[in-house]
């Protein structure tokens, strides 16, 4: 065993411990010295995950509910810019149908994700939707994702009843951020609007996007080191994919890139389930668009305890490409229970139907606070 390995499981080793990681370690540990010690990371980020969550992922169905943005991110499908999309926003009926169904199959939650608006007819839109999920016989929780919003809306919403908010940091680098966002999206808007979708109760998720153009592992472990003092409850971290309307279309595509990429989102997500622990992460849509048949399993491999699918209606998902090669794969079919059984078993998992999934980050931050 060379100096370089036995290192490395040293630290894998302090890092399973739960002692608290400095950034440099945290770079060592997204920095395996060969192929044996990245499956070795997997592995004990997966050990970690089920000591915490069992053999079990959290599923939550998602409802892709409106494209219509006011943002124009430069890596993003929908931005207001790219006139190629066709804007669609679902009915209230359409959307509180999707999450019924969702429920009836036993999802025990729900996402509704949408482009960034904040106008009241919007905001009051969203307001109405939550409550009429909560109406349902048996409502699943419901998690917000869409982007910034006041402390007034935020609250609004969590007072109608929704439990959840994702928002992405998309890179807790300043350089980064600023590289693929035009002026008037600022870092500093983002993390405040992340610090009121937690001043007003929910439980709170981020992420970023992973293999961003001039993105390093320092920054990689910057930015476990950013969720970790932003003291989240949720992850949802996925590879960066070129869209081609968007003015980062031809960022490099190569097999080899993509390679990295990918492996790279696996490392962070080992690497931060190993940081953070009893959080939730998702093992995302993007890891499946670059690996169709096995993204989101190897994402639970690799220490993630939640996935996804998409259970909005189908007609709609041609318009909702966020990056090339999205898959659009019906998965409110018939048939989705059986998949989701079936391929979780391959990997010795088990979803975990009818129940709405709390991270123990949160319910043990907020114990004796009275806001669980
Ligand atoms: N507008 C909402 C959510 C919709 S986009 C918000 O701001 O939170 C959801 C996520 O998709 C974004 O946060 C981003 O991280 C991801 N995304 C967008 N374009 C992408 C691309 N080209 N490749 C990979 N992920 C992308």
């Amino acid at each position: 065993m060379t100096v370089k390995v036995k290192k490395y499981i040293e630290l894998l080793e302090t890092a399973y411990c739960g002692k608290k990681l400095s950034l440099r370690q945290i770079e060592s540990l997204l920095t395996p010295p060969d192929a044996e010690c990245e499956q070795k990371l997997f592995n004990t980020a997966l050990k970690l995950k089920r000591e915490l969550f069992g053999n079990l992922v959290n599923l939550r169905g998602l409802i892709e509910f409106s494209n219509i943005c006011t943002r124009d991110c430069f890596y993003c499908g929908i931005r207001r810019s790219n006139a190629k999309v066709s804007r669609y926003t679902m009915s209230e009926d359409e959307i509180v149908c999707s999450a019924a169904l969702a429920s009836e199959f036993g999802y025990g939650a729900v996402v509704l994700q949408s482009g960034e608006r904040e106008d009241p007819a919007f905001t009051r839109q969203v307001t109405r939707l939550i409550e009429k999920i909560n109406a349902l016989p048996n409502p699943p929780a419901i998690t917000l994702s869409c982007g910034e919003q006041s402390l007034q809306t935020y609250r609004e919403w969590a007072a109608a009843g929704a439990k959840r908010y994702l928002l992405r940091i998309e890179s807790s680098s300043p350089e980064i951020f600023s590289a693929i966002h035009p002026e008037e999206s600022t870092l500093a808007s983002r993390k405040a609007a992340l610090r009121r979708i937690r001043k007003a109760g929910f439980q709170t998720g981020t992420g970023v996007m992973i293999g961003l153009p001039g993105q390093t592992l320092h920054h990689l472990a910057k930015d476990i080191k950013f969720f970790r003092d932003a003291d989240v409850d949720m992850i949802g971290m996925g590879p960066f994919l070129p869209q081609s309307d968007t003015p980062m279309g031809d960022a490099p595509d190569d097999p080899e890139t993509v390679k990295c990429r990918f492996s790279r989102a696996l490392r962070m997500i080992a690497v931060t389930r190993l940081v953070l622990r009893d959080v939730n992460i998702a093992s995302t849509t993007a890891l499946q668009a670059l690996d169709p048949e096995n993204g989101r399993e190897k994402g639970v491999l690799a220490g993630a305890n939640v996935i996804m699918p998409n259970v909005g209606n189908v007609n709609y998902r041609r318009d909702y490409q966020l990056y090339n090669g999205k898959p659009a794969l019906d998965e409110n079919g018939e048939n989705i229970r059986r998949q989701l059984l079936e391929s979780l078993q391959k990997i010795g998992e088990l979803p975990r139907w009818d129940s709405s999934g709390d991270p123990p980050h949160f319910v043990k931050r907020t114990a004796g606070a009275g806001k669980v």
